[in-house]
């Protein structure tokens, strides 16, 4: 059940709000945004969107693409701040977690303050306005979640643990930019910010998370082993990184022949049985950051007695674009819920005979009911490239990796007839009941 009580939603006043000036609110949907703790600005003409206002855009942004794809058009991403993303967001948020989406320029200062402005150097990419203020495009947003917890608070402990999380670019001047999508200098990132009164709810939450994670890889078929890691330049007492097995990985992991248990020693630590090391990809990493930044920063909630202690924090980062990049790396066919397209319909070559016989009715036929099946709807693609023979065709196919491949060919003249489901390395003849039935199981 969703509970208006646990809703991310700082409800203000504008003229008795000392933060935000009133001569600075010149309209009615900016004072309502504000007042009902949608939207909440983290610098000048920076604006945080809040959990309410990000359910409103997901929805809007639903409904833009179903028109504009209706129309034709495809999406595609461009260097640019918007965000794009591969997955479904339920496993996130069945943890609890709640959408926002922060800035991503974030005031220098903010990383002044904790400290990170020299330690990861560098790395940063930065950026100034006309007036000379400095702006660092962020790597990662601790500092500006930080940042919006203090200026909203303190949070009562009644509404902790909170859960914000958010989908966007990220920027890191990388030294070298690597394998495409697996090393770039932006890319998308889910990165989520839980913050606690206790210790133990935050090893609560972080586990809660932990399994999110695992549901997330799983569904996409990947092997990803979760790793301790040294938590470097982010800082906390505990991290994991979340390791995919694929050979064009630039980290190496050692999986134990006998326990599988993932380690970094050659022996391993459970079963004592020997490591096989492996390469992988880093594809996400979560951290217990405790007070590191909410200290610094001044971020805290009231407790039970009226005192204000530091709020205690973890996050969780996974690389969205790597992670797409990582599933074309680990298989050879894409996992369900990911391909651009889940099944491909290949008519006959123009000029044969079953091309004649057969005619563009059945092809759009045979496409309608494939389309109607619930784990194809609105999932189906035709190549109609058909002045292509079906075996140039089934070639690209293989090499794109469709979960399904279904071809119209000299079967598809029988009496019932019957069609070609390519599926992974395996073949099958079948007739449209059983196609159906072998699809939707
Ligand atoms: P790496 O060790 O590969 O440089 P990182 O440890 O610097 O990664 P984190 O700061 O832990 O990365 O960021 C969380 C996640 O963001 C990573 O686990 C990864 O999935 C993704 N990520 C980090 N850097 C990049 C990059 N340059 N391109 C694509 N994804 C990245
Ligand atoms: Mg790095
Ligand atoms: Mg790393
Ligand atoms: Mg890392």
């Amino acid at each position: 059940m969703r509970l208006l009580s646990k809703v991310f939603q700082p409800l203000i006043t504008i003229p008795k709000n000392a933060k935000i000036k009133s001569t600075e609110v010149t309209c009615k949907s900016q004072k309502l945004l504000l007042e009902c703790g949608l939207i909440r600005p983290t610098s000048s003409g920076l604006f945080a969107i809040l959990p309410l206002a990000q359910r409103a855009m997901d929805k809007l942004e639903t409904h833009i693409r179903k028109h504009i794809e209706a129309a034709g058009a495809q999406r595609i991403s461009l260097p640019s701040l918007t965000s794009a993303w591969l997955w479904d967001n339920k496993h996130i948020e069945a943890a609890g977690a709640q959408r926002i989406s922060l800035p991503s320029l974030t005031a220098a200062s903010l990383w002044d303050k904790s400290g990170r402005l020299q330690e990861m150097g560098p790395e940063l990419m930065k950026a100034t306005d006309r007036h000379g203020k400095q702006y660092v495009l962020a790597p990662t947003h601790e500092e500006a979640i930080t940042d919006l917890l203090a200026d909203v608070g303190p949070l009562s402990y009644k509404q902790l643990p909170l859960i914000l999380y958010q989908i966007s670019s990220k920027f890191r001047d990388e030294h070298r930019p690597k394998h495409g999508l697996l090393r770039a200098r932006q890319f998308t990132m889910m990165d989520a910010y839980s913050h606690h009164a206790t210790e133990e709810c935050v090893r609560n939450t972080y586990e809660r998370m932990s399994q999110a994670y695992r549901d997330i890889f799983e569904g996409l078929g990947l092997k990803v082993y979760r790793v301790e890691a040294p938590s470097g330049a982010m800082g906390g007492s505990l991290s994991h990184e979340w390791q995919a097995v694929a050979e064009a990985g630039e980290d190496s992991l050692t999986v134990c022949q006998r326990c599988q248990h993932v380690g970094l020693e050659a022996k391993c630590q459970r079963c004592g049985g020997e490591g096989e090391v492996v390469s992988s990809i880093e594809v996400g990493h979560t951290f217990v950051l405790n007070t590191r930044y909410s200290s610094p920063l001044g971020a805290c909630y009231t407790d039970a007695q009226g005192a204000r202690p530091a709020l205690r924090a973890a996050c969780y980062g996974v690389g969205g674009s790597r992670l797409l990049a990582a599933c074309v790396e680990a298989g050879g066919a894409w996992p369900r819920g990911v391909a651009p397209y889940s099944a491909l319909l290949v008519p006959p070559k123009e000029g044969s005979k079953e091309w004649q016989q057969l005619g563009w009715s059945s092809v759009e036929q045979v496409y309608s009911q494939l389309s109607v099946l619930p784990t194809l709807r609105d999932d189906v693609i035709v190549d109609d490239r058909c002045d292509m023979t079906i075996g140039k065709r089934l070639m690209q196919a293989n090499r794109m990796g469709y979960p399904y491949t279904v071809v119209m060919g000299k079967a598809a003249l029988e009496s019932p007839p019957r069609y070609e489901l390519v599926c992974g390395s395996s073949t099958q003849l079948l007739t449209m009941p059983e196609l159906l039935k072998t699809i939707d199981t």
